[in-house]
């Protein structure tokens, strides 16, 4: 057995208290064998004047839209993704998405990321690219309906199926799947009626947008005569295993059948402020006691993939959204990136403790803007930053150590990255 001692550090513990504690982790499973005062292990992490965090959870994203980051910017949903990303992601080809995707992971790896939920094109393309990158993900291909005819439309649909039949529990069981049908309007109803049964028995949870705008939600309401969510209900969506990105326009209905359904809500507050989409009512949804998870969306709508701004963009609007200051406070939103990220999307992560999956981050303390520490959890929200980060361990593998990404060459991903995007800006214009 090979075994991995983070020693030297303060540990967050499950119920958010801070301790100081070894953690080792049993490189083979993938898993922590035990946390406080232990020796041993093969090789050692030094956690000295650290505090070791689970590794963050980003529930919702399109990692390959680091291409796009600084494209456009200024507009809202509707005119920024017809006007300026569409356009382009028509030209995207599977290495433009190999190098976008790998530049996104990188970045995630040095903000402390362990875990990911990506939806895009070109999928085998992003599961190489997790693969060796040594994180964990659940990945989909966003199947889009409106614009194709009949026969492209289903093609489109049994593609995404496809995709999560065949990579589900791809790189050693780190890959899981999901069937991603884009949004409620991205998708017409005759498809989700046909699909979602078969993505039921494929054994896959499904994952999309919704209720991200009111230009969303209008369409629905007057087309069908009910919320957005009910129309989902009805058409055998919103399971316990299912997820939501966004979920900004919410009547109190909504929040309440997500509740009954314990179907899960990715949360994503910079993207939503970014676009003007609206302010979430994490609060309420947090009473009603669904569970809420965590991400930064693409980076062309964030414009960055670190988790770190992402909480403190989530408890600032939180408390802006129920006209509180007391709402969504600091342990809320590191649960919320942690293990409620983690369940969300199934993964046994987010937490610091025997058997969890081996998935942290360690956190350099030793910094004016973390001076002083009455209380390391309002740092994690308010003060820290990605770059803080100085160790990233995922299923027991060090992929950063010392601020170096052990998986990449950074540099090249970088360049690669810049060519690739440049190109195909070139291509679109
Ligand atoms: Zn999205």
């Amino acid at each position: 057995m090979s075994e991995l001692l983070v020693s030297g550090g303060q540990v967050l513990l499950p119920d958010l208290s801070v301790e100081r504690a070894d953690v080792l982790l049993d490189r083979d499973r993938g898993e922590i064998v035990d946390v406080g005062d232990v020796s041993g292990g093969d090789d050692e992490l030094d956690a000295g004047g650290g505090l070791v965090i689970p590794g963050l959870v980003n529930a919702h994203t399109h990692v390959a839209m680091t291409l796009l980051r600084g494209y456009a910017d200024d507009k809202p949903l509707d005119a920024w993704l017809q006007e300026d990303i569409w356009p382009v992601e028509a030209e995207l080809t599977a290495e433009d998405v190999r190098a976008g995707a790998t530049l996104g992971l990188v970045e995630m790896l040095k903000s402390g990321t362990t875990a990911l939920n990506d939806m895009y094109f070109f999928m085998p393309e992003v599961v190489d690219a997790v693969e060796e990158s040594g994180m964990r993900a659940r990945l989909g291909y966003g199947s889009i309906t409106v614009g194709r005819d009949d026969d492209a439309a289903r093609e489109e649909m049994r593609d995404g199926l496809a995709f999560a039949r065949e990579y589900d529990g791809a790189a050693d069981g780190r890959i899981r799947t999901a069937f991603m049908p884009h949004s409620l309007t991205t998708v017409g109803e005759a498809y989700y009626r046909e699909f979602v049964p078969e993505a039921r028995e494929a054994g896959v949870p499904i994952h999309l947008h919704a209720n991200e705008t009111t230009d969303e939600v209008d369409p629905i309401v007057d087309e069908h005569g009910v919320r957005p969510l009910k129309y989902a209900a009805d058409m055998g969506l919103l399971e316990s295993e299912d997820y939501l990105a966004h979920g900004v326009h919410l009547d109190d209905g909504e929040v309440d059948l997500l509740a009954e359904r314990s179907a899960g809500v990715v949360h994503c507050p910079a993207s939503n402020m970014k676009l003007a989409s609206g302010m979430a009512p994490v609060q309420d949804l947090l009473d009603a006691g669904v569970p809420v998870g965590l991400g930064t969306d693409g980076a062309a709508s964030n414009n960055d993939l670190d988790m770190f701004d992402e909480m403190r963009d989530a408890a600032m609007l939180g408390k802006l959204a129920a006209d509180d200051a007391s709402a969504v406070d600091a342990e809320t939103v590191v649960e919320m990136a942690t293990r409620g990220s983690a369940e969300i999307l199934g993964f046994d992560s987010g937490r610091i403790e025997p058997d969890a999956n081996a998935d942290l981050a360690v956190i350099d303390l030793d910094a004016p803007h973390l001076t002083p520490a009455h209380d390391l959890v309002s740092h994690l929200v308010y003060a820290a930053r990605g770059s803080d980060v100085r160790h990233t361990v995922a299923d027991g593998q060090v992929l950063m150590r010392n601020r170096e990404v052990t998986v990449f060459d950074e540099q090249g991903v970088r360049e690669r990255a810049s060519e690739r995007a440049q190109a195909l800006v070139e291509r679109t214009e």
